[in-house]
């Protein structure tokens, strides 16, 4: 009933795991499709304090931290 003792991070609105960048490289979406992948890291503003990836948007990343 009160068994929430999971919490994610919800503030932007999506808990998609497949958004993150670290899921997408480790199911080969950057050699998949490396133009799309080369947007989301080109410019990067954020970085992912779990795997370390750089990313543009914080959205594409587990635990974004500002560059
Ligand atoms: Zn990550």
């Amino acid at each position: 009933m009160n068994d929430m003792n999971i919490h994610h991070n919800t503030d932007s609105g999506s808990n998609f795991h497949e958004n993150h960048l670290c899921y997408m490289a480790a199911q080969g979406f950057n050699l998949e499709d490396p133009i799309e992948y080369n947007v989301l890291i080109e410019d990067p503003h954020y970085r992912c304090d779990h795997c370390g990836r750089h990313a543009n948007s914080r959205e594409n990343l587990c635990r974004p931290e500002p560059l």
